[in-house]
Order: C-alpha cells, then sequence, then structure tokens
C-alpha cells in the first residue's frame, strides 16, 4: 500500500500506509473539523445526565456531521456524502476511533439502509428517505430478526399482504436495536408464503408511528434495553415503501455493503486498542491500598497477551482491508475477524476489572467506581457481542467451510 508521496496522518500512527496528496488532504480537514466541533460536543456529552438528554445530543451531532459533509462519507456527494475512496474512509474511522468521536444517532440508517436505498430506492423514495436520514431527523431501526428467525433469517414469517395499494403487515420482529427511539424501521416481511423461502420476501419502509406498530423494549442484563420486539397487527404501509421489487427483497438485503463493512469494521475494532491503553493506565495508578496492578506478574502476563490478540485483530482487519483496496470481494478474514475481535473485545473488559481490583464491579453510581463505572458496564455489554451481527457460532461455519474445507453445514442447507 506504500505508492504515493503524500505526508503521513498522526491518526495512522502505527499503520503502514502512505497517502496520497487527496487523502491527506482529506484526513486534513477531517482533523480540523474535529477540532472546531468535537470539544464543545464533548463537554455536553459529559455534563449530559439523563439518556434523553444524551439522545438529543446524538441527533445534534448528526445534525452538525451532515453539515459538515462527515455524516455519511461513503455516500455519493448527490445524496450529501463525499463519495470517499476506501482508504479515507478508513482514515475517517481509524481519527474517529483515536479521537473518541461520539457516535451518530442514525448510524443503523446510514450504515445499512441509506446505501440500500441508494442501490435499489426509486428516484422518489432517494428524494424522501435520505435527507432526514443523513441530518438525523429521522433515526431508522432494522427489523430482521424474529422469534423463529435469527441466524436462519430466511424462515422469517412476518406475512405482508398486498390489498390493492398497501401492504398489510403482520407479525413480530425480535432484537430490534433503538425501535423504541426510532422514526422508522426497514424491514423484511414475507409477501409471497408459496415461493421458496428466499423468494418471497420485500424489503419494506414502516413508520413506527403507523396505527398497529407496538414496541416493548427488553431489558438486559446490563439494566439497558438497547432493544425491543416489535409487533406488527394488520400494520398499512403504501405499496410505494416497498424498496426494489416486490417479493426482491433478499437481493435487496444483500446490498454491496461487504467493502463499507470491512472498512466500519476496521475501525470499531482500533478502538479496542483505546480501551486497552486505558485499562493499562489504570493498571500502573496505585489504588486506594497503594497497590498497582501492573506488578502483579500474572496479570502483567495478561496485559502482555491482550496487547498481542490486539495487534492480531489489527493485522487481520489489515488482511481484509487490503483485499478492499485492491478491489476484491472481502473474503473470510471479516468472519475471522469478528469471531476473534469480538472475543478479545470480551477478555480486555474481563482484563480491565481484574486490573481494578475488587472495586472494578462497582457501577456508575458509586464514588470508588474505576474508570466511571464503565467496565463493569463494559464487561455486561460485551456479552451481546458475540451474537449480534452474526453469531460466533455461525462465523466458525463460515470458516470450517470456506478455509478448512468442511462439508457444508446441514441446517444451512434445510
Ligand atoms: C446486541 C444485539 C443487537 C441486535 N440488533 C438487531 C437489530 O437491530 N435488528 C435485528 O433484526 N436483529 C438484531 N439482533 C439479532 C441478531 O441478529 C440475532 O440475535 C442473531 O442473528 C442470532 O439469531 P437468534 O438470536 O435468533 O439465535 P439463533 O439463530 O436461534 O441461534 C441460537 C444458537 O444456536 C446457534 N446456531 C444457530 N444456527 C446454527 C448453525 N447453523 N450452526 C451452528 N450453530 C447455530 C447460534 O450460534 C446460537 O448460539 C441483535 C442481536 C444482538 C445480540
Amino acid at each position: 500500500m506504500r505508492n504515493t508521496t503524500g505526508p503521513s496522518v498522526s491518526a495512522l500512527g502505527h499503520l503502514d500506509i502512505d497517502l496520497s496528496e487527496d487523502d491527506a488532504a482529506f484526513a486534513e480537514e477531517w482533523s480540523t473539523w474535529l477540532d472546531a466541533h468535537l470539544p464543545a460536543m464533548q463537554d455536553k456529552l459529559i455534563s449530559a445526565t439523563t439518556e434523553a438528554e444524551k439522545r438529543q445530543l446524538a441527533r445534534d451531532w448528526q445534525a452538525q456531521m451532515a453539515a459538515g459533509g462527515w455524516a455519511a462519507i461513503a455516500w455519493p456527494t448527490e445524496f450529501g456524502g463525499r463519495a470517499a475512496t476506501a482508504r479515507q474512509q478508513l482514515l475517517f474511522y481509524l481519527t474517529s476511533a483515536e479521537r473518541r468521536v461520539p457516535p451518530l444517532a442514525g448510524r443503523i440508517g446510514l450504515n445499512l439502509c441509506g446505501p440500500t436505498l441508494i442501490a435499489h430506492g426509486s428516484p422518489e423514495q432517494q428524494q424522501r428517505f435520505l435527507p432526514p436520514m443523513l441530518d438525523g431527523r429521522h433515526v431508522w431501526c432494522q427489523g430482521f430478526s424474529e422469534p423463529e428467525a435469527g441466524s436462519d433469517l430466511a424462515s422469517l414469517r412476518t406475512r405482508g399482504i398486498v390489498d390493492g395499494d398497501t401492504l398489510v403487515i403482520t407479525g413480530q420482529k425480535i432484537w430490534t436495536s433503538g425501535a423504541q427511539h426510532s422514526d422508522w424501521m426497514f424491514a423484511l416481511v414475507r409477501t409471497d408464503p408459496d415461493a421458496p423461502k428466499r423468494h418471497g420476501i420485500s424489503f419494506v419502509l414502516i413508520p413506527m408511528t403507523a396505527a398497529g406498530v407496538e414496541v416493548r423494549p427488553i431489558r438486559q442484563i446490563s439494566g439497558d434495553a438497547g432493544f425491543n420486539e416489535v409487533f406488527l397487527e394488520s400494520v398499512r404501509v403504501p405499496l410505494r415503501n416497498v424498496v426494489g421489487e416486490l417479493n426482491g427483497g433478499w437481493n435487496v438485503t444483500r446490498t454491496t455493503l461487504a467493502n463499507e463493512r470491512a472498512i466500519l469494521f476496521l475501525g470499531q475494532q482500533m478502538a479496542l486498542r483505546a480501551t486497552l491503553n486505558k485499562a493499562i493506565k489504570q493498571a500502573g495508578t496505585p489504588d486506594r491500598h497503594g497497590i498497582r496492578a501492573a506488578e502483579d506478574p500474572h496479570l502483567r502476563d495478561r496485559i502482555a497477551q491482550a496487547w498481542i490478540d490486539v495487534e492480531l485483530v489489527r493485522l487481520n482487519g489489515l488482511r481484509n482491508l487490503a483485499k478492499v483496496l485492491t478491489g476484491k470481494e472481502p473474503g473470510p478474514e471479516g468472519s475471522m475477524s469478528k469471531l476473534f475481535g469480538q472475543h478479545v473485545e470480551q477478555q480486555i473488559h474481563e482484563l480491565a476489572l481484574d486490573l481494578g481490583g475488587e472495586f472494578a464491579i462497582l457501577d456508575s453510581g458509586a464514588a470508588d467506581a474505576p474508570n466511571r463505572g464503565k467496565w463493569a458496564l463494559g464487561w455486561l455489554r460485551t456479552r451481546a457481542s458475540t451474537i449480534g451481527g452474526g453469531t460466533s457460532e455461525i462465523q466458525r461455519n463460515v470458516l470450517a467451510e470456506r478455509v478448512l474445507g468442511q462439508p457444508r453445514d446441514p441446517w444451512a442447507d434445510a
């Protein structure tokens, strides 16, 4: 990847990538924009006390990012993006991870639904849905999983019946992240029950305010209610809200997101290093008894192992990225990244708890809680990461088949 003469950018730090003049100018512009806008937003987030306040700030931040042209850099310029190259997206996510840029309120819409609408939506759908998705006026959730359809998504049973120019939808979605705070849901519904599993499904845009939509938050071990059950009872949606062909939804969902995902995912993984560095810093600071965890040889070993693991995650992510940058389809490296990256994420939180000793299990309400209680919360939250977005077992199946040449998973064929 070393082929240009431009300057390097500090965010890359340990990465061995030289930049073209264009890339460097892009990175510089992003960094300068952050200098001007990020500190004020970080101050506001620190002083926000309620979840509602934080959610509003996430929408405000998205509006600011959109005004600066940073909310969806991979989108084409005609839709408010920057048509950023893979390399520029990488720079963007690395800097975002390094500078702890707050997440956007509408990232599910921006990362999943937006590119789908850009690839498959009608001009009318693009005009209507993309601008408010971009600036955070409309936050979206993803209604794919159902009680009997998760890993095997094509088994979904929520029905959509055509009635004139309307689709009448009845069924249930589950694990729908953020549904209780969303304005719209993009959902998969079965519109032809007689067609083979993957052929009778449509991709539909449903307003969360429609009559017959009921959202029930699910409380998790962490105390959060990050996801929900969504019940749909005879919900009437105009047929013009179907994206792509009726019954063609499976192909619509397969939109070429893989490239963007590879880059986005690498950026997220880079955040692991920041988390580990925080834990290491804590290990070097004497606790209230004057003991530094970093002096314990066993814990020192685990810190070293965690450092090596994060490095492995990075190298594998780069291997995946190298394919994307050279125009190849991302391969099973993506499964490896997810499987191993999320294992490492869990390990780091476990290590942080051990480094913090007995105080580390205190939550944010306790004055003595290290890292303002975030270690305990993070440990609980990362239990879910080996399930969402494709479980670890499914990633292992992919690796068994595509890397080790094992026979196909018989369940998948069924
Ligand atoms: C934090 C989080 C956020 C989520 N957000 C959303 C969202 O916004 N929208 C949405 O639609 N969904 C969302 N999901 C749901 C997620 O996509 C599903 O949980 C996931 O696909 C697994 O499906 P399932 O829960 O039905 O488990 P199942 O598919 O029923 O799996 C149960 C167990 O069986 C194993 N298993 C299943 N099939 C196989 C196989 N073929 N071989 C070996 N083992 C197998 C699984 O690995 C798992 O251990 C979210 C999940 C989480 C954890």
